[in-house]
Formats: structure tokens, sequence, C-alpha cells
């Protein structure tokens, strides 16, 4: 038997590499709570710290199986282009999913206006980088930014992606802010269509789920931080059976570990379903590949080897290798 296997690398669709600096940190009743100490560290960042900091982060996605990462970023337009640097420094693929970003949280996340976000943008892209964008979520984007942005994404055939329904007190406000649940505001604004990703949709109802379906709009789910932040399950079955694409994120850098993440998100979905292969392994090992380089509008991305001589794999069956990768391994399971 050769002494490994080669397979599509992971691609994780969703991170914000400076997050990876609470780990281990507990401050915080709930994720409001938690918010208040990712901002604090998020205010202090300067563009050298961002740079050395996400190469770390970058290399420890490679090692575990990452080759292709969407970074979602909101800490300026500078610090933006060290985390691209910060990336091929370290030999990852990056898309720079510019957070836009009109109220709330820093004063460094925010842009005057949706000319101003999109001049951003354009000064990234014409310097190189691989762009998306990126309407933090409905908390931060009232309605004519995501009307913009919408239209300016699918004018360009840019990927969008936004933060939408992962807490219940989101729902809240924007219903009472607009008479209407947040992915229903992203699909009458324009940011619902092939090239857009909603990160989270943790507490989606049907209709945002048809709207998503419809529009052929895929959802990344980031199922380690949203255990660790209290978030709630992802709909996984609902999402599956309408053929909605599923992709894969570390988001908060918590863990980062693309076996884990698909171990937990058919986890989720057997809880809830009390059923066993809810989604087939090999969907979900596209979830972890083909869908998340969809979401990122990138067409070639780096393999990985599997160490088929890792302690985690002994007697196991080359037929069952890929589901014992998924429900057996860490990504220590891949050679660095
Ligand atoms: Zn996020």
């Amino acid at each position: 038997m050769e002494a490994t296997l080669t397979l599509p690398g992971f691609v994780n669709a969703h991170s914000h590499a400076f997050q990876r600096a609470l780990r281990g940190r507990t401050e915080g009743d709930d994720f409001w709570g938690w918010r208040t100490a990712m901002l604090d560290v998020a205010e202090g960042l300067s563009p050298g710290q961002v740079r050395s900091g996400y190469v770390d982060v970058y290399r420890e996605m490679l090692a575990a199986g990452y080759t292709a990462v969407g970074e979602f970023h909101y800490l300026g337009l500078a610090e933006a282009q060290e985390a691209v640097a910060a990336a091929e420094e370290a030999g990852i693929a990056l898309v720079l999913l510019l957070s836009a970003y009109a109220r709330g949280g820093l004063a460094r996340s925010r842009q005057e206006s949706p000319a101003a976000y999109l001049e951003q943008l354009e000064e990234l892209r014409t310097a190189g980088a691989r762009v998306g964008l990126a309407p933090h979520s409905v908390r931060a984007c009232p309605r004519d930014w995501l009307e913009e942005l919408g239209r300016y994404a699918a004018a360009e055939g840019l990927p969008l992606h936004v933060h939408a329904n992962e807490q219940p007190k989101e729902i809240e406000e924007c219903l009472a802010e607009h008479g209407m649940r947040p992915i229903e505001l992203l699909a009458e604004t324009g940011c619902l269509g092939p090239n857009s990703t909603v990160v989270h949709a943790t507490h989606a109802d049907a209709h945002e789920l048809d709207l998503l379906a419809e529009a052929g709009a895929r959802v990344c789910v980031c199922p380690t931080t949203e255990a660790n932040l209290g978030d709630g399950f992802a709909p996984v079955e609902e999402l599956a059976t309408r053929g909605i694409g599923i992709c894969i994120g570390s988001d908060s850098n918590v863990r980062i570990d693309p076996l884990e993440e698909l171990r937990e998100l058919e986890g989720i979905a057997r809880r809830q379903t009390g059923r066993r292969n809810v989604v087939p392994v090999d969907a979900l090992l596209s979830y972890g590949t083909r869908e998340g380089a969809a979401a990122l509008g990138i067409d070639t991305w780096a393999d990985v080897e599997v160490d088929l001589t890792h302690r985690s794999l002994a007697g196991v069956d080359r037929a069952d290798l890929e589901a014992a990768l998924v429900f057996g391994c860490g990504a220590d399971v891949f050679v660095a």
C-alpha cells in the first residue's frame, strides 16, 4: 500500500484570523459578552501585528489540510493588505472578503458610504488581491448599503458573503427595523444569488431556507465556533434536502480542523434526526472542498496528502478510508 493518499485540499470559506488570539479564553457569558472581548482584541491590532499573526494562523491552517481561505476582514484597508501579504508568505490561497460596515462595531471597521467601501475594494483588486464583497450583517449595513453592494457583486461577478441568523437577537432587531427576517431582507435587497454565501443561517426559518434554495445561494456553517459561542444547531438536514450548497469555515479559529467541522456537521444532523448518514461522506467531503471553492469563486487550489500510515487509520479498509477520515481522524493525519 502506498504511504500517502492525495485529496483535494480543504477550503476554509470563513475565517477571522485575528480571533485565533482568543483561543483558550473563556470570558463572556454569551455571544454578546464574547463579542465585547473580541472587539477589544480587534481594536488594538496594528498592521504589523496582523501580518505576523496571520502568517502563523495561515500556517496552522495549511498544516491542518486547508489550502485556501476566505478571510472575512473588518480591521481596515492597510490591515487587509497585510492579510493578503501574510497569505502569500504562508503559501495559502486567499480571497479577501472585505467587510462593509456602516454602523456599530469599531471605528476601524466602518466606511463613510458604499462608494468609499467600493473604492477600498477596488484598491485591493487593482493591487492583485482576489476579493469578494462582505456586507458584515444586517446589523451593520442598512438597506441602501445592501442594495448597492448586491448590485455591484452581481454586475462584477464577485462573491458576496454576509453573516446572517447566527443569534436570535439579530433576527428580532431586523424584524423591528425592517418588518422581515435577515435572509428575507437579503433576498429583497439583491444580496442573494448564485455567488452569495450566507454565513451561519443557524436560526433560519423555512421561508428563509426556501429563499436560499431559490436563489442558488450557499450557506457556510462553522460548527466548532457555533458550538463555542452557544449559537445553536445549523439546520443541516433542511439545507441538504433543499439542495442548498454547504461549505465550512473555521470562523473564530477556536479550532482549525476541517475534519472536525465536517464531523460536527453530520453529528448535528444525526442528533437532530435520530438517523445515521444524513449527509453521505462524499457529500461531506465536497462541502469541505468544492463547495468552499465555489463560494470563494476559485477554480484551482492545492491538494493535500493523507498519511496512510497514521495510527488513526490502522486497521481501516481502503474502501472505508474517506469515512474513517471524517469520523475517526483529526487534522494531524495530513502530511504537513
Ligand atoms: Zn464570522
